[in-house]
């Protein structure tokens, strides 16, 4: 399977993708991950994506297309992958398809811009991946990743004014990729719920419902 998930800024994707990763087996390619990884590493692209990410601007589109490119390729990505985080604008989604990728569904996650501004001021992670929320899903000790025991932090782009700006972004670049994915007939949507697992019921059902290799 190949799907992409598409939603708001803390609209719960990565949450997500880890629960479809873990039923159907495939890898997660996100691209917020990898730009923090470079980030933290100091390399070249890490400080590329810095300004833009802590402005809550989009990096530039060759770089992430680029970036996608390579990942594809890779023997990880043969049998399927689950897009988090791109395409994000519509020349990602035109060179998505020029890569001939064909993917099988592209799910939306609903959830309304106030719910997402207060879950972003809770929000924890990891460098590991794993995100918590310190009311709706709070780790089992204070502060420590359950998967492998490192400190959680705030990202640099979860301050409120940031987050403002991301919503922006979001929903003048990437919602237009609604139409684009929905004038194909892949547009699956689901509606982000108050609890996480029922989120995730709601998800995993919609993609029983996709067809794969059509
Ligand atoms: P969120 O979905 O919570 O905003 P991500 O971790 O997906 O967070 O992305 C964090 C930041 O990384 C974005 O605000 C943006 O600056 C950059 N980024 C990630 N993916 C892309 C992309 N496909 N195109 C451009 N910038 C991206
Ligand atoms: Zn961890």
């Amino acid at each position: 399977m190949k799907l992409i998930l598409l939603g708001a800024p803390g609209a719960g994707k990565g949450t997500q993708a880890a629960n479809i990763t873990a039923k159907y087996n495939i890898p997660v390619v996100a691209t917020g991950d990898i730009l923090r990884a470079a980030k933290s590493e100091g390399t070249e692209l890490g400080l590329l994506a810095k300004s833009y990410m802590d402005a809550g601007k989009l990096v530039p589109d060759e770089v992430i297309i680029g970036l996608i490119k390579e990942k594809l390729a890779s023997d990880s990505c043969k049998n399927g992958y689950i897009l988090d985080g791109f395409p994000r604008t519509i020349p990602q989604a035109e060179a998505l398809d020029a890569m001939g990728a064909e993917v099988d569904a592209v799910l939306s996650l609903e959830v309304a811009d106030e719910k997402i501004i207060e879950r972003m001021s809770g929000r924890r992670v990891c460098k590991c991946g794993a995100s918590y929320h310190v009311v709706y899903l709070p780790s089992k000790v204070d502060g420590v990743c359950d998967k492998c025991g490192d400190a959680l932090y705030i990202r640099d782009d979860d301050a409120e004014a940031t987050v403002r700006k991301r919503l922006e972004t979001f929903h003048a670049q990437t919602e237009p990729l609604k139409d684009y994915y929905g004038a194909k007939g892949l547009l699956v949507t689901v509606e982000g719920r108050e609890e996480v697992e029922d989120t995730t019921a709601a998800v995993l059902a919609a993609l029983e419902g996709v067809e794969c290799g059509k």
